[in-house]
């Protein structure tokens, strides 16, 4: 309901996958795993906003993959029920995250390194996951096709997005692939030019 990009990055080697927010529609990912052959070792949140992490339980409960998010959004994820009741939603299911998802550390998916990046200020515990061996960077809700995450919110900060931003992400390859949480995919560099919430930063 919310269209949320839900991301699967699988290996075709060791036929693992990682799934990154499994926001809805669990049926379809599994047709997509099934269909590719592919294992979910690890579930990645890249923050507690129902549209990202509302299928996390049902994932983990189908494929026994453990959950990870970043601490600083347990709140957000203790009070589902209250996002759910504000979008007229039924609140689904929740789980227990069983790995932090910290600054710096990595994941391995054959040879791919995943390596998560803290980029707070959507909410304080949102990440963003760099895979410098497929030049992708997912975006959760922080950095979009000419826009950036909204910080009206719960737990949300101008200052300290376009922080992020500026200090963790407009550092990566201009041509790097951007896979935002919502809407189309887009580059480093072309939001580093055009993007307009972006374009005061350099002046600070
Ligand atoms: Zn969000």
């Amino acid at each position: 309901m919310l269209q949320c990009n839900c991301s699967i990055f699988g290996d075709e080697q060791s036929k693992e996958a990682i799934v990154v927010d499994p926001g809805d529609d669990i049926a379809g990912i599994q047709e997509i795993l099934s269909r590719h052959q592919l294992k979910v070792k690890a579930i990645v949140i890249t923050h507690a906003h129902i549209d990202h992490i509302g299928g996390a339980a049902k994932l983990k409960a189908a494929t026994g993959a453990p959950i990870y998010m970043n601490e600083n959004d347990q709140t957000l994820y203790d009070h589902l029920d209250m996002q759910a009741s504000w979008l007229g939603m039924e609140t689904p299911e929740r789980t227990a995250i069983d790995v932090a998802a910290r600054e710096g550390d990595k994941l391995a998916l054959g040879s791919a390194e995943f390596q998560i990046i803290g980029t707070p200020g959507h909410t304080q515990g949102s990440i963003s996951i760099w895979i410098p061996t497929e030049n992708k960077l997912v975006a959760g809700d922080t950095l979009f096709r000419d826009s950036i995450g909204r910080t009206d919110l719960p737990g949300g900060n101008t200052r300290q997005i376009l922080r992020s931003i500026a200090d963790k992400l407009l550092v990566l390859p201009d041509e790097a692939v951007v896979i935002p949480g919502h809407g189309s995919n887009t580059t480093i560099g072309r939001e580093r030019a055009v993007n307009p919430f972006l374009q005061d930063l350099w002046g600070h």
